[in-house]
């Protein structure tokens, strides 16, 4: 595009922004100023999802430019059996009950060195909430991992089961995150927090952490130096509110963890959408495409302290996390190699996506990709003679007889 068009095209984006009211907003955005709560309800409430996602984007590119992050990682879950009942989860059963299972510790090694023949660099462990496992089963199969795998980024346990196991097996917060570290987690995911007003939480987990319990954990964990992330489940009988009352509660604790010098800290936010299948919220409406794209950008806008927004293909689907690209998202969930929660409430995601898969998704979105390892350092920046050959392994080989 020419100068004089790509200039023309600004000031009709502009215009645009103004006539739906947001030109604020966008002021502030050009300014690098943080947005507040009534910014965030605005931006919700607005129609005008170009003019979101174009701001969504400007911050994205002053973040990132065009790079867009993938990991080869495998998803591990070694048990569902639950002593909670959260209304919308397909992936939980009771001790005892048909379809439930825990993984032995060589279960738990085989799909370690199967993740370790397709290249993973990362391994992510979520699990219910059993109550008949000793507090080693954990530290064991932290250390088995290792074993098998030493090169392995071991990122696991969301809060909740944190705050379960403090719980359960009586110790303080900081003793559970500190054994765990000592056995060699790396990292914590972001699940459990679904949404955090209380009005909520009675009704979908009640027998859950709090908002506040969920931060607390957070906190630590950043104190002892892990890198975590956060997610918020969107979709179900959240309102706008407690969406903004969400993230900006994330927000505080990013710039709280950061002030106080804390060696870790947030890396990325996922916003997962609600899943319908086998489970007790099953009728509820599905949310639209535009809200999708919503969640991905109003997240990228609101939450300026936190380096990632990630679009996790497993529940907006391959195609949707691609528009996310261009609406906020610098980063599309990785292989998983298998996923289990998810597919259980109705997503197509229990054979994970192929390496060349997810170059092609991004290649195709105007953005290069990038394969990071768990911290985001960068293993490999794809140029356009990688990304062929990536695409199309034979014919990049050169024939030499
Ligand atoms: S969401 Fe987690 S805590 Fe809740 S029932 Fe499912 S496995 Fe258990």
């Amino acid at each position: 595009m020419n100068t004089v068009a790509a200039g023309s095209n600004h000031i009709l984006i502009k215009s645009m922004i103004k006539k739906s009211g947001l030109d604020g907003i966008y002021q502030k955005i050009m300014d690098h100023q943080s947005l507040s709560f009534e910014d965030g309800l605005k931006l919700f409430e607005s129609k005008d999802l170009s003019s979101v996602g174009f701001m969504a984007n400007i911050v994205r590119e002053r973040m990132h430019g065009n790079r867009s992050f993938f990991v080869r990682n495998r998803q591990l879950n070694p048990t569902n059996v639950c002593d909670y009942s959260c209304m919308f989860c397909s992936f939980y059963r009771r001790e005892g009950e048909e379809g439930g299972y825990t993984m032995t510790m060589e279960e738990i090694a085989q799909r370690v060195r199967d993740g370790v023949k397709h290249g993973i660099q990362e391994i992510h462990i979520t699990s219910g909430l059993h109550p008949g496992l000793p507090f080693s089963y954990y530290t064991d199969m932290l250390r088995t991992i290792k074993e098998v795998a030493p090169h392995l980024h071991i990122k696991g346990f969301t809060a909740v089961e944190i705050e379960y196991y403090a719980h359960h097996y009586n110790m303080s917060l900081r003793d559970v995150l500190t054994k765990l570290i000592e056995a060699g987690l790396e990292a914590m995911p972001g699940g459990g927090a679904e949404i955090f007003a209380d009005r909520v939480r009675k009704k979908i987990c009640d027998e859950k952490s709090t908002a506040e319990g969920w931060l607390a954990v957070h906190e630590i964990a950043h104190e002892l130096g892990l890198m975590t992330n956060a997610t918020l489940l969107y979709g179900h009988i959240e309102t706008y509110e407690e969406r903004v009352d969400h993230m900006l509660r994330l927000r505080d604790l990013q710039d709280k963890s950061k002030s106080k010098g804390s060696k870790g800290h947030f890396n990325t936010f996922i916003p997962l959408k609600y899943q319908h299948e086998n489970n007790r919220l099953k009728n509820l409406p599905d949310v639209s495409a535009f809200e999708d794209l919503k969640m991905i950008a109003v997240p990228r806008l609101m939450l300026d302290n936190f380096p990632n927004i990630k679009a996790y293909w497993v529940v907006i689907g391959k195609r949707m996390a691609q528009m996310a690209l261009s609406y906020g998202a610098n980063e599309i969930e990785g292989t998983i190699l298998e996923e289990t929660i998810m597919s259980m409430a109705g997503t197509d995601s229990a054979q994970g996506m192929t390496e060349p898969e997810l170059i092609k998704l991004i290649k195709d979105a105007g953005r290069q990709p990038i394969e990071r390892d768990a911290l985001y350092h960068v293993i490999k920046s794809y140029s356009d003679k990688d990304i062929e050959q990536a695409l199309n392994p034979k014919a990049a080989i050169p024939i030499l007889n």
